[in-house]
């Protein structure tokens, strides 16, 4: 092992200040357009949703660097620096003269990356003065961390989750309460949205989208409280940048340059962090690398999805995005247990796709937990559903590399820990996980819904 098996940065070494990758875009994403005059949202507008401070970050694509206010910085400490990996048993079970790293963020109890933002949009909720906040959580992973950002400051925190996700994880749900936070099934018969939905579609199983929309009508009937989303906004891959910023700070240490970069992408926050810095070298026409996003088969927002205007919520109260999207109403099958189930993808990683800047590729479930399992018998820790995409992503260049004798250096994102996905788990090592993929024919008739936009 001449490179050690774990890099640590110095507490000193972590960034102080979070980088926004589309100041060195030169075509920037498409802006967030109100739905009622499909004119850009203005600041006025959005902070009636959204937190002040989180709306100026969220419209401004040309500032590149934005300092980290000490509190946040302070709270990063009992999780960050987090570990960059040398996977060398992984390498040796494959036989590969590829180099793998994987940036490992799982190291705290929401079991994710999603903390990172969490503490920012917390911290920035009580600047404000604000009583509470709201928001969605699918597998559950951003309602935790929200739940601890709340509690250090404060805060009340209303989580909207949904309902297939609520029946299969409730101790999701207990570590949620503990710190504070009012749980809901997501679609309820708390919000006007949640009671349409439940009458448009009984006994649904509910989907991010519709979590999304009652999030959002509780915050803006609710003096005092805003709207906070774990994903999918420009500001999420803001503070996900210190992910890639560490990871390129370590591998700069070591003297390692990675080929490719590979992240799984559900809303594209952990994949834009990790990629912000390096992504910004290529923009800038400093260094070339390859990044690639890894998407569920089951959900394939770039590699199937159509580049167009779409609501980033089923009950069509959030502004207008222009993304890769399988249209708002596009619900993942239920047999679906892997996370990134969202139907749309952040713009900006949606731009650099359209532009040739990044590849995609989809990979099935049954693939994906296959990978999840050597990666757990190899390297030790048990890795979220929504990491192990990456995984088998790395997994498969890997083994391309041993086809071909190349030894390239491969960088990915372990996002999180599964201790939660073992529902998922047991379905795949009771061999009754199947592969759910959607045919043109459904992928069309939702595209068909797509509002009229440009
Ligand atoms: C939420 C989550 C993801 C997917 O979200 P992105 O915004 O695409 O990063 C991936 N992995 C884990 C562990 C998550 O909690």
């Amino acid at each position: 092992m001449e490179i050690p098996y774990k890099t640590y940065l110095t507490e000193n070494e972590v960034p102080d200040a979070w980088y926004n990758m589309r100041a060195d875009m030169k075509v920037k994403p498409s802006p967030l357009l109100n739905p009622a005059t499909l004119k850009p949202v203005t600041a006025e507008e959005a902070e009636h949703i959204f937190c002040k401070e989180l709306v100026r970050q969220e419209l401004d694509a040309e500032t590149p660097w934005f300092p980290i206010p000490k509190e946040i910085r302070d709270f990063y400490r009992m999780f960050r620096p987090s570990p960059l990996i040398r996977a060398y048993f992984l390498e040796r079970a494959l036989g590969t003269p590829a180099k793998i790293y994987y940036k490992f963020e799982g190291n705290n109890t929401s079991g994710s990356h999603k903390l990172n933002s969490a503490i920012a949009q917390a911290y920035y909720a009580k600047q404000q003065g604000l009583k509470g906040v709201t928001t969605e959580t699918g597998a559950g992973q951003w309602g935790t961390a929200l739940s601890m950002a709340c509690a250090f400051f404060g805060l009340d925190c209303r989580v909207y989750m949904v309902k297939c996700s609520y029946e299969q994880k409730p101790f999701r749900r207990e570590v949620m309460r503990t710190y504070g936070a009012q749980v809901t099934p997501s679609p309820s018969m708390l919000t006007e949205v949640g009671k349409r939905i439940n009458a448009e579609h009984p006994g649904t199983t509910g989907s991010l989208g519709c979590a999304i929309s009652e999030a959002v009508e509780d915050a803006v009937t609710h003096e005092g409280y805003r709207y906070v989303l774990g994903s999918v906004l420009a500001q999420v891959l803001l503070h996900q940048s210190i992910i890639g910023l560490e990871a390129k700070a370590a591998m700069d240490k070591l003297g390692v340059k990675p080929d490719v970069i590979i992240g799984c992408a559900g809303g594209g926050s952990n994949l834009g962090g990790l990629i912000s810095p390096f992504m910004g070298e290529k923009l800038r026409g400093e260094n070339d690398y390859r990044f690639i996003a890894v998407e569920p088969a089951s959900c394939p927002s770039l590699t199937r999805g159509r580049y167009a205007y779409d609501f980033c919520d089923t009950g069509k109260v959030c502004p207008l995005q222009k993304m890769y999207t399988l249209g708002c109403d596009f619900i993942p099958s239920a047999n679906h247990a892997g996370g990134l189930r969202y139907h749309g993808m952040s713009a900006t990683l949606s731009e650099l796709y359209a532009q040739g800047l990044m590849e995609a590729k989809s990979v099935k479930q049954t693939d994906v937990f296959e990978a999840a399992t050597l990666f757990a018998r190899t390297e030790g820790t048990l890795p979220a559903p929504e990491s192990s995409h990456a995984i088998r992503a790395a997994i498969d260049e890997a083994l391309e590399c041993k086809r071909t004798g190349e030894a390239k250096t491969i960088l990915f994102g372990l996002t999180g820990t599964g201790y939660f996905d073992l529902v998922a788990y047991q379905k795949f090592n009771d061999g009754v996980m199947g592969d759910y993929i959607p045919t043109d024919e459904e992928l069309e008739a939702s595209f068909a819904k797509l509002p009229p936009v440009g």
